[in-house]
């Protein structure tokens, strides 16, 4: 097994009895008190702690699963039976979900212990974590930065050391870019792979669970315990569950110890590396592929020549979807209820008014207006036609290679407030991801490097095809036992 990974560090220690489940929990639960990230919406102490009691009991009896006792949190995307459900939104401010999301069921039957819920951006909406209804999260790195979105608080918290393992959303880049821009690994699987049984719906044919942690190890394990078939998901697919570690600490088949990636073929989109991508993330890319060279990789150009066109597209896609979805909250069946309203009609506009954001209430009417009656075959018939053009796209490039390799985003973490008042600016920055999204491909971010003064973390973005999770997490693996970008840690991380 790897030595990159800090869960298998963790499970030997309570294995040996030099830590319990109990002690693990109330060590995370402190370090959450004393952040000053805002990465938390909802912690309930008494009850992680009283949780992490099962965990010890079943490692006294010889329960030898690997992620058994380990605290971790989940995006407040996913709803919990104790924790408040809010989604980042006003709208959800005090909800409280009847069961467990299929992701956190899951990830506690394995023995995980919840710490509490994390911040995101409203109903997984924006790439910054600024729009939250509970407020921005900061960068660990820098905390004028923001930690990229909407799975933000999911990466701070893994970077800043507060906690080995949290959950994510990816809709269209949700997992990758705080990842990237806090110096964390992140995973999001094939469109399919996790149920999204109690995941508050942003769009519904884009959306996909994955695990964030440090080190594509401790990824895999993640995953391995998220994944599966689940009938209450119509979209999750019956697949054989496999073991996405069985390529952990080992080199590629036919490749050998001192070249443990020979045979494998590595296309880089020409598009990804034309304008727009900063200096310095292509240097430390570039350097990344060097590195990727000496294991025995090749690289190779492919094309990818709908890029830009998946920005479009998904920005058409996305809020039609979202526009329906939200369709719910209004006041009635989910979600807070203006007072003191003179009639039904007044309940629903001020209901939603008052519960959704601006960045929400953006996407909704791009979504209403898209799907109206005299627009639905200009823009949103359009956007479908680009979408299986794009996934088409995608074939073609893998047909020549095994994994895309390119940047995560354009520019490391930028300044909070940066992009506030253009929209599209925001929207621009996703156009790495977006396409791995549109064609349901697994794709991963991996630390790789540094840029500027004092040094804003860089990741690279690896996309696979359908089901390639395993290879991705054995790449990214094999990277990770040559290089150490995984491991540095901000300088503040011992006070988080
Ligand atoms: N940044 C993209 C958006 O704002 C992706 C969000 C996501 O993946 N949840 O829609």
């Amino acid at each position: 097994m790897s030595e990159n990974s800090r869960l298998l560090a963790l499970a030997k220690a309570l294995r040996r009895g030099e830590t319990s489940s109990e002690q693990l929990t109330r060590e995370a639960l402190a370090r959450i008190s004393q952040s000053k990230l805002n990465a938390f919406i909802d912690v309930l102490p008494e009850r992680s702690i009283e949780q992490a009691k099962a965990p010890d009991q079943r490692l006294a009896a010889g329960d030898d699963h690997p992620l058994l006792g380990i605290p971790l949190a989940h995006k407040d995307i996913f709803v919990t039976r104790h924790w408040r459900s809010t989604a980042g939104s006003r709208m959800l401010a005090n909800y409280v979900s009847p069961f467990d999301a299929a992701v956190v069921e899951r990830l506690a039957q394995a023995g995980m212990v919840c710490v509490g819920k994390l911040n995101c951006d409203e109903f997984a909406m924006g790439s910054t974590n600024e729009h939250s209804y509970f407020g921005a999260v900061s960068n660990p790195w820098d905390h004028q930065r923001v930690p990229g979105g909407s799975s933000g608080a999911s990466a701070a918290v893994v970077a800043a050391g507060m906690l080995e393992a949290t959950t994510g959303t990816d809709t269209g880049g949700s997992i990758r870019q705080p990842a990237a821009l806090c110096g964390v690994t992140g995973i999001k699987p094939s469109y399919g792979r996790v149920s999204r049984w109690g995941m508050i719906a942003f769009a519904s044919s884009l959306d996909q669970a994955g695990p964030m942690a440090r080190s594509a190890a401790d990824c895999a394990l993640l995953l391995q315990a998220m994944a599966g078939f689940d009938a209450r998901d119509a979209t999750c697919r019956d697949l054989p569950v496999e073991n996405f570690s069985r390529g952990i600490g080992r080199a590629l088949e036919h490749a050998s110890e001192s070249m443990p990636l020979r045979g494998l073929r590595i296309g880089l989109p020409t598009e990804w590396f034309a304008d727009g991508l900063d200096a310095g993330q292509r240097r430390v890319i570039e350097a990344a592929i060097a590195d990727l060279e000496r294991l025995g990789a090749q690289s190779l150009s492919v094309s990818l020549p709908r890029t830009d066109l998946s920005i479009p597209a998904y920005y058409v896609i996305a809020p039609a979807e979202a526009s329906s979805n939200l369709a719910r909250f209004d006041g009635v069946r989910f979600g807070h209820r203006a007072s003191e309203v003179s009639d039904l009609e007044s309940l629903y506009e001020r209901s939603r008014a008052e519960g959704f954001g601006a960045e929400v209430k953006r996407r909704i009417m791009v979504g209403t207006y898209v799907l109206s009656q005299g627009y639905y075959d200009a823009y949103y018939v359009q956007a479908q036609r680009l979408r299986r053009l794009i996934a088409q796209d995608f074939a073609q490039a893998l047909s020549h290679c095994d994994l895309l390799l390119g940047p995560v985003t354009p520019t490391a973490a930028w300044l909070k407030g940066a992009m506030q008042d253009d929209p599209t600016q925001m929207y621009l920055a996703d156009v790495y991801t977006l396409g791995a999204s549109l064609a349901g491909l697994p794709g991963m971010s991996v630390p790789c490097g540094f840029v500027g003064e004092p040094g804003l973390p860089v990741g690279m973005q690896l996309v696979g095809a359908d089901c390639s999770e395993a290879l991705l997490l054995q790449v990214a693996d094999l990277y990770q036992q040559a290089t150490a970008h995984h491991r540095a840690m901000p300088a503040e991380a011992s006070s988080c």
